[in-house]
């Protein structure tokens, strides 16, 4: 039996618990004119806000509400918390997102007995302890203990026994299994599939035949079968950064001062997790919302600020800007062990490279103490004093 547990209206509800006179109000994370929602109460739901929608839509439906800013280190903070609270409970949890796991519960049942008493202990703990409520779906597979999660929220339980799944499967509309959308959808609708269980009228050679390889996996899932364990080793595999700017812009001078920004931010994340990476993508979107990326990978691992920025800019000055950029971002992958183990090569490229990551290390401890905005690259900083 595996759990997948989705924390309720995540963001919001860390607001609400830290400001108590926000609870039972609409809260909304997402300011300013052109961004988009990231999480909003259920208070604000009510009115038919939903992540994602642009908040300047989320302000006609609920002019009264109370729209934040968000404090992303806040909710990582909870977020650590939940997902201790929750090794503590099961020996295999996998972080699947900020506020959503997955637990392998297989072997707890001695020990707490059937799924949904392990469920409702779960809730109660998370309730006692975090003063925070999710929604819990329990499955033998993966990806339906995520649809079960789905299905009675906020605060709800919904076990799928071994044999409920046919029964849930012949009703399950077949948007639902993770992974289908777009093309997917229309090509399924087009051949009168509505439910996962109609697959079933088909070979699997047929859904080869229509939807490739992709076809034989869905016709998998849509029999219920999902090999994918819990799988707690999951590593990061970036740290990346990206900002929708205020104004699409083609300004190259504007446009190299937020890539800096991102640079701190990436080098920051980086060096607080002890990685260090030898690729790095840029990633454009245009006005046109066309995305372009271009990627670099160097010799040695990197996770120095301005060897970030050195490389993404150089990726930067060889893109011609025909189109005004809306949205612009950084990121460092292709990890190798943390940056602490590395050799240190006799390279003048590396010695330098060595020599700004303590002076990193340093800004760094400043700004986790004294916050951000006390220190940092003067460009950097003159942009946020602009904005
Ligand atoms: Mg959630």
């Amino acid at each position: 039996m595996i759990f997948h547990i989705d924390m309720d209206a995540f963001f919001a509800s860390v607001e609400q618990l830290d400001n108590p006179e926000l609870r039972g109000l609409p809260v909304i994370i997402g300011k300013g004119t052109r961004g988009v929602v990231s999480a909003a109460s259920y208070e604000a739901r009510w009115f038919g806000v939903h992540s994602a929608m642009p908040v300047m839509q989320a302000r006609k439906l609920c002019p009264h509400g109370i729209f934040l800013s968000g404090r992303m280190h806040r909710y990582a903070e909870i977020s650590r918390q939940v997902m201790a609270l929750f090794e503590e409970i099961a020996p295999v949890v996998e972080p699947a997102s900020i506020d959503e796991a997955y637990l392998d519960v297989a072997g707890l049942g001695r020990l707490y007995g059937p799924p949904l008493e392990i469920a409702v202990m779960i809730q109660q703990r998370v309730r006692e302890e975090i003063d925070l409520s999710c929604a819990i779906g329990g499955a033998p597979v993966k990806f339906l203990a995520k649809i079960a999660s789905d299905m009675k929220k906020p605060g709800g339980i919904t076990i799928i026994e071994e044999h409920d799944v046919s029964e849930v499967l012949r009703t399950l509309p077949i948007g639902k299994i993770p992974g289908v959308g777009g093309r997917t959808a229309t090509t399924l609708a087009r051949l009168g599939i509505v439910h996962a269980g109609d697959m079933a009228r088909q070979s699997d050679a047929f859904w080869e035949r229509h939807l490739g390889k992709w076809g034989l996996e869905l016709a998998k899932k849509a029999r219920g079968e999902d090999r994918s364990r819990v799988n707690p080793s999951r590593e990061r595999k970036s740290v990346s950064a990206e900002h929708t700017l205020s104004r699409d812009t083609a300004d190259r001078d504007v446009l190299c001062t937020h890539l800096l920004t991102q640079a701190e931010r990436v080098g920051h994340g980086l060096r607080r997790r002890g990685f260090a990476g030898r690729t790095v993508t840029l990633k454009l979107k245009f006005a046109d919302f066309t995305n372009l990326t271009r990627s670099e990978t160097v010799s040695h691992p990197l996770c120095a600020t301005d060897t970030i920025y050195s490389t993404a800019k150089s990726l930067f000055d060889k893109i011609e800007l025909s189109r005004p950029v809306r949205l612009i971002g950084v990121g460092v992958s292709n990890f190798n062990g943390p940056a602490q183990q590395l050799t240190l090569l006799p390279d003048e490229r590396q010695s330098r490279h060595d020599r700004l990551v303590q002076l990193d290390h340093a800004v760094d401890a400043i700004q986790e103490k004294y916050g951000r905005d006390i220190m940092g690259r003067a460009r950097a900083k003159n942009r946020s004093d602009s904005e």
